[in-house]
């Protein structure tokens, strides 16, 4: 099934009219990891800004089915609720705030969403400790305030166990592994790895090869100037595994 459906996407910055994208042609389906990759500058993150709603850019063209819906008519908060989560490059702080109370937070506004009942604290709390643990973070962390006095890989674990937490369906990462030394790295790829399942997707932005040693996408797409320039398949056996899944779909659907 398809998830994400980009077509010839373009955007400009609000305040000078600027063009960045120029037409972005894109389409993830279910349980697919995509990459893409570009030289500073050519318009990745303002992509990921753009599919998630950013206030600075306005769309001028083109179109974005999330699970055949229109995303560029949603509020930035729906389209979280719908179930798409991205990661931010430089993530916030939140004072006063713990980290426990923000992620019970998050994930009782998705229940509810869903019209699901709240979890109660304990529940909650058996709940996210297995992922804290998988993330080789410190329990403690949890009573800690969002982000605050966090090292650089603390906050990118800290994103990482919002995602598991929240379980997006389109989990867009940007640059999360900019900063990170080889076991946070390693942490993090597991992590992203362990949440796969054959019904959600990961879009992971980067601009350096090494994380893709460790996580291993469908899809490369090379972005440069605004658009998606060249897409390569990576025939690894999870792609693989999905490719023939999928042809099976079609081959049984004629048969019936
Ligand atoms: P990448 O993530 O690939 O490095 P960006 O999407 O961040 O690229 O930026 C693409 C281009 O758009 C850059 O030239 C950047 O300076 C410009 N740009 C993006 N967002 C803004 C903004 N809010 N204001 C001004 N310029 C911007
Ligand atoms: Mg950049
Ligand atoms: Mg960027």
């Amino acid at each position: 099934r398809v998830l994400l459906q980009v077509k010839d996407l373009k955007a400009v910055i609000k305040e000078s009219g600027q063009e960045i994208l120029r037409g972005v042609n894109l389409t993830i389906h279910e349980g697919e990891v995509h990459a893409i990759m570009g030289k500073n500058g050519s318009g990745k993150s303002t992509f990921s800004k753009v599919l998630v709603g950013h206030q600075d850019y306005d769309v001028t063209g083109g179109s974005v089915l999330f699970k055949d819906q229109n995303l560029l008519e949603m509020e930035p908060e729906e389209r979280s609720h719908v179930g798409l989560f991205m990661s931010f490059q430089i993530p916030v702080e939140i004072p006063g705030v713990s980290n426990f109370d923000f992620l019970h937070m998050a994930f009782n506004a998705r229940r509810k969403n869903h019209g699901l009942p709240p979890v109660e604290p304990l529940e909650f709390y058996s709940l996210v400790t297995p992922k804290v643990a998988s993330l080789n973070m410190n329990p403690k962390f949890l009573d800690r305030n969002v982000n605050e006095g966090f090292s650089g890989g603390e906050k990118k674990r800290n994103e990482i166990l919002q995602l598991a937490v929240l379980e997006a369906d389109l989990a867009i990462l940007d640059e999360i592994d900019s900063g990170l030394d080889v076991d946070a790295l390693q942490d993090v790829a597991n992590a992203v790895n362990g949440l796969l399942t054959p019904n959600n997707s990961v879009l992971i932005i980067t601009h350096y090869q090494r994380l893709l040693d460790y996580i291993n996408p469908s899809y490369v797409h090379i972005m440069e100037e605004g658009m998606i320039v060249k897409t390569e398949l990576i025939a690894h056996p999870r792609a693989l595994m999905h490719h023939l899944k999928s042809l099976l779909a079609v081959l049984l659907a004629d048969y019936h």
